[in-house]
C-alpha cells in the first residue's frame, strides 16, 4: 500500500518553550519525522522561543541532541538531519519582560501561515497571548496551540479562555489533547461512521456496557508535586478519558467538520449525569521495599490525591439510558495499555444449550501498545465433538493489515501539528467541551474533598484496588484483564 502525503503550505511555527521536556520528547521529533515523510516544505522556519540565552547554532545543537536521544532510528539519517536543522531558529525571549519580542517580530514571516505553540505553563498563556498581540506577530490568521492542563477547575478554565479570548479569535485556538491524534481514535470515527454494521447495533438495546482503560506502568516520577495538585480525574479523566467517551458516545455528525463534530462532543458531555460517591474509587500506589510510592513520589506524606481512579457513569438520552461507561485509569499498574471495550449483549435465546454458557461479542479498540480493533465473535471449535463454541477475534490490527504503512503513519504530536498547519481543528477541543467537562468534573471533586476522602491503597504492579474490581461486581460485570 502506498502512503499518501500531502506536503503542508511553507509556515513559521515558534515554539515557546521551545527547551523544555515537551519541546525536545515529542514537538521536536514528531517535526522531524513530518520533514521525512516530505510533508514539512523545506522552507518552513521552526523557532525555539524560551528563556535560556543561546543562539542559532546553540538550538540547533540542542534539536539534534533531542531528536537523537528521543528521535529513535530517525536520528541516524544525517544529511536529512542537517536539512532540517537549517530550518531552526532560536529567539531568547522573556514572556513576562520585553526582551526577545523585537528580534521574534523580526523573525517571523508574517505573509505565511504562522503558528505559536505555548509550551509553557499556562500562567504564562495570558503574557504570550498580550505580546504577540503588542508587538504586531500574530494576526486574525495566526494559530495557537495549547497545551494540557487547560485549567484546574472550571472557574480556572473559564478564565484561560478568557484570557486568550482577548486576542485570538475560537477559530485560531488549538487545545491539544494527544489522545485525539491517535491513529485508532480517528478510526473509531471511520468505522463507526463508514460502515452501516456497527451503527444499528450502537446503543444501549445491543450495548450492555462500555469500558475505557488507560492503564500505565510509570508513577509520577519527577512530576510529583504537579501531579499532587491535578491527580487521575483532572490529570487523565477531565480531558484524555472524557474525549474518547466523547468519540464513542457520540450522534453522528452531518458532516466530518470541526464544529460539527465539536457540536456532537459537546452534547455527551452536557449529557453526562453526576456521579454518586459509591460509584467512584480512588486509589494511591503504596511503596515497596525497593519503590517509593504516590506519598514519597509526591514529596507529600499526607497526601490524599488519587493516582488511580474508576468510576462509573451514565448518559441521559436516548441512545444510552440503561448502559453504563466505565472508566478507569492509574499509575504503576501491571501494564501500559489503553484500550475502549464495547461489550455487547447476549444473543436473545442460546440455541446450544445453557452449558455452553455466555458469549459476548466484544469491540475492543486498542490505543496503545499494538493501536487496532478487534472483534471478538463466537464460532463452532473445530473438529469432531459436537457443537462447542468459542469465542475467536475478528483482528484488525493495524499492523497486520496495512504493514509498513503503520510504522509511517505520524504520531499523535506530528499529526496535530500539521492539522494546526493546515487549519484543521477537528482533533482540538473547542473552549465550550473544556467547560463542560470541567463543570462535570469539579463536583465530583469536591464531593471527596469535602468528605476529606482517603484513597484506597495499592499495590505497584496490580489492576489497581480490590474496590475498583466490587465496582464491576456490583454490577454483575467485570473488567476486562489489563493486558499488553
Ligand atoms: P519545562 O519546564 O520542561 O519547560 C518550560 C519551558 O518554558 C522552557 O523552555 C522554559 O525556558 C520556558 N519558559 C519558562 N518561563 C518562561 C518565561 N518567563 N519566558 C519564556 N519562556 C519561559 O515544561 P514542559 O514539561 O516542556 O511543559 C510545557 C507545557 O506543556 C506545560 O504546560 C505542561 O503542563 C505541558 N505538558 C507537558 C508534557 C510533558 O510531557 N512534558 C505533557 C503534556 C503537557
Amino acid at each position: 500500500m502506498v502512503s499518501r502525503v500531502i506536503p503542508v503550505d511553507p509556515f513559521d511555527l515558534v515554539i515557546f518553550g521551545g527547551t523544555g521536556d515537551l519541546a525536545r520528547r515529542k514537538i521536536l521529533p514528531g517535526l522531524f519525522r513530518r520533514f521525512l515523510a516530505g510533508q514539512m516544505p523545506e522552507d518552513a522556519t521552526i523557532i525555539g522561543a524560551a528563556r535560556s540565552e543561546m543562539d542559532d547554532d546553540g538550538y540547533r545543537i540542542m534539536v539534534q541532541e533531542a531528536i537523537v536521544e528521543f528521535g529513535g532510528e530517525d536520528a541516524a539519517r544525517k544529511a536529512e538531519l542537517d536539512g532540517f536543522l537549517q530550518c531552526v531558529r532560536y529567539v531568547s525571549i522573556d514572556a513576562k519582560g520585553e526582551g526577545g519580542w523585537k528580534e521574534l517580530a523580526a523573525l517571523v514571516n508574517q505573509s505565511r501561515i504562522t503558528a505559536f505553540y505555548f509550551s509553557v505553563a499556562p500562567s504564562l498563556f495570558g503574557d504570550l497571548a498580550e505580546r504577540l498581540h503588542h508587538h504586531g506577530i500574530a494576526d486574525t490568521q495566526s494559530r495557537i496551540v495549547v497545551e494540557k492542563p487547560f485549567g484546574r477547575d472550571l472557574v480556572s478554565a473559564r478564565e484561560l479562555n478568557a484570557v486568550l479570548a482577548q486576542h485570538f479569535n475560537e477559530t485560531q485556538i488549538y487545545r491539544i489533547d494527544h489522545y485525539l491524534g491517535k491513529e485508532t481514535v480517528q478510526n473509531l470515527m471511520a468505522v463507526r461512521f463508514g460502515n452501516i454494521l456497527f451503527e444499528p447495533l450502537w446503543n444501549s438495546q445491543y450495548v450492555d456496557h462500555i469500558q475505557i482503560t488507560v492503564a500505565e506502568t510509570v508513577g509520577v516520577g519527577g512530576r510529583g508535586e504537579y501531579y499532587n495538585r491535578s491527580g487521575a480525574m483532572r490529570d487523565m479523566v477531565q480531558n484524555h478519558l472524557m474525549q474518547l467517551l466523547c468519540l464513542i458516545a457520540m450522534e453522528p455528525p452531518s458532516r466530518f467538520d470541526p464544529d460539527a463534530v465539536r457540536d456532537e462532543k459537546l452534547k455527551v458531555i452536557r449529557a453526562l449525569e453526576p456521579v454518586d460517591s459509591h460509584e467512584i474509587v480512588r486509589g494511591q500506589y503504596e511503596k515497596t521495599p525497593t519503590e517509593p510510592g504516590f506519598r514519597e513520589d509526591a514529596g507529600d506524606p499526607r497526601s490524599r490525591t488519587e493516582s488511580f481512579i474508576a468510576l462509573k457513569c451514565h448518559i441521559s438520552n436516548w441512545r444510552w439510558a440503561g448502559t453504563p461507561f466505565y472508566l478507569r485509569t492509574g499509575k504503576k499498574l501491571r501494564v501500559r495499555t489503553s484500550e475502549i471495550a464495547v461489550v455487547f449483549k447476549d444473543a436473545p435465546h442460546m440455541i446450544f444449550g445453557q452449558e455452553e454458557g455466555r458469549h459476548r461479542n466484544i469491540l475492543s479498540i486498542r490505543l496503545q501498545p499494538n493501536e487496532g480493533m478487534t472483534l471478538g465473535v463466537t464460532i463452532k471449535e473445530p473438529g469432531p465433538g459436537g457443537m462447542r463454541l468459542i469465542d475467536v477475534p475478528l483482528d484488525m490490527s493495524f499492523a497486520d493489515a496495512l504493514g509498513d504503512d503503520v510504522d509511517e503513519a505520524p504520531d499523535a504530536y506530528e499529526r496535530l501539528i500539521m492539522d494546526v498547519i493546515r487549519g484543521n481543528q477537528t482533533l482540538f477541543m473547542r473552549g465550550d467541551e473544556v467547560e463542560a467537562a470541567w463543570a462535570w468534573t469539579d463536583p465530583i471533586i469536591e464531593g471527596w474533598e469535602t468528605r476529606n476522602e482517603v484513597p484506597k491503597p495499592y499495590d505497584v504492579g496490580s489492576n489497581g484496588p480490590e474496590d475498583a474490581a466490587m465496582l464491576m461486581h456490583r454490577d454483575g460485570r467485570r473488567w476486562r484483564e489489563i493486558r499488553e
